[in-house]
């Protein structure tokens, strides 16, 4: 189709059945006897030469014996749809690469296509997804979008172990019955299948995997412990700053900016950082102990026997409760509540990985970053399986990316 200045509009490729070869049943795919035409429908196929492409054909009807009188089978369409399965494929693929929405204006077409598109390819993906052998689960929960209320957080489940590393499942909120949903969607031959799982210290988690999956060996993950622990010395370093400043004290300097310096690992803040960090723990004062005790706890992870690294936490949590520091305390209370877990991790030792958990989170974040604009949770859902999911792939005779 030519518009009125010449140039081409759109390309039409009219397709004809073969005379010879009889119609396929649409339920079951057999070769059945031809019943009649529908009017010709069009589909949208990959832009060619950056033109838009349709196929034009007019599907039959088929009398099938098991299943009378249904359309034929289309091999490029799947339903109603009006999109070839190529074209869906194909949007779902630079889907991956590129925002939706840029998807969507290079390929000129709309947002709305290229979400149906990826929400195809998922679905056929996570109906064809094999969960066999897997091993290890890591559950942890995502803050999304603004504030805190139940609905800004999903919960995320993992398969973490060293051959595969993939989100099995997303879902709204962090309760127990979240967890349970999610552990029912996956199935109980995978529940009971587990060796490991791995998670924070969030209770309704802990309950709901010490119920369903009592076999397995509840790890808690070691960054998660990391993070409290800064979480404690960032509260220390607050309330010691708003302290001082309020006293008109000199000592409030040795605190500006120090907030990701005393964050990080201790061994890797260097120059002027480093510095002042030296300078600071020279002081009296309490965010340097906070600090120093959190940098010990570091040792914790080194240990080879669960005995020695016990008696390490004892030591540790002694320290922590005399430190006149509250959230310290807070921390060591915490992690003597949880002392059987957090010695788990030595039980494991090798068998999870530290750090799959963490690693996952962080490109989940990348996908539900507020650019992407996704506004509803199931668009969101649909692009965290589709990124993360490794899910099998329809194939097509086709592969244009
Ligand atoms: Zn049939």
């Amino acid at each position: 189709m030519l518009s009125h200045r010449g140039k081409p509009q759109s390309i039409e490729i009219t397709v004809q059945p073969h005379g010879g070869i009889r119609g396929r049943c649409s339920q079951c795919q057999r070769p059945a006897p031809g019943y009649d035409r529908l009017r010709e429908r069009r589909w949208l196929f990959v832009p060619l030469w950056g033109i838009p492409t349709y196929y034009l054909y007019a599907p039959r009807r088929v009398e099938c014996a098991s299943h009378g009188v249904v359309v034929e089978h289309i091999p490029w369409s799947d339903g109603k749809r009006r999109m070839t399965c190529a074209m869906m494929g194909f949007l779902a693929r630079w889907g991956r690469r590129l925002s939706w929405r840029e998807t969507a204006l290079v390929f000129q077409t709309s947002w709305e296509a290229v979400y149906r598109s990826v929400e195809w390819f998922v679905q056929w993906g996570l109906a064809q997804r094999q969960l066999e052998g897997v091993e290890s689960l890591g559950v942890d929960e995502i803050h999304w979008g603004r504030g805190l209320q139940a609905d800004n957080f999903l919960t995320v489940i993992y398969q973490i172990d060293a051959h595969c590393r993939r989100l099995l499942w997303v879902g709204r909120r962090r309760s127990k019955a979240t967890l349970r949903r999610g552990l029912k969607a996956l199935g109980p031959e995978v529940v009971q299948g587990l060796r490991f799982v791995c998670s924070d210290l969030w209770k309704p988690y802990l309950q709901v995997l010490a119920a369903e999956a009592e076999q397995a060996l509840h790890v808690l993950d070691r960054f998660h412990i990391v993070m409290h622990l800064n979480q404690a010395v960032d509260q220390v370093r607050r309330a010691e700053s708003t302290r001082l400043r309020a006293q008109g004290k000199q000592a409030a300097q040795g605190l500006k900016h120090m907030r990701w310096p005393l964050l990080r690992r201790g061994s890797r803040v260097r120059g002027r950082a480093r510095q002042k960090l030296n300078a600071l723990l020279a002081s009296k004062l309490a965010t340097a102990r906070a600090w120093e005790l959190k940098e010990a706890f570091q040792h914790f992870w080194h240990y080879k026997s669960v005995v020695w690294a016990g008696a390490f936490l004892d030591y540790w949590c002694y320290r922590a409760m005399r430190s006149r520091l509250e959230p310290m305390r807070q921390v060591a209370r915490m992690l003597r509540t949880h002392e059987e877990l957090l010695l788990n991790w030595f039980r494991a030792k090798g068998e999870i990985s530290n750090g799959a958990v963490e690693g996952l989170n962080n490109k989940i974040r990348v996908v539900t970053r507020r650019a992407y604009g996704f506004r509803t949770f199931k668009a969101m859902e649909i692009a965290l399986y589709h990124t993360l999911g490794r899910l099998p792939e329809p194939e097509s005779t086709h592969r244009f990316c």
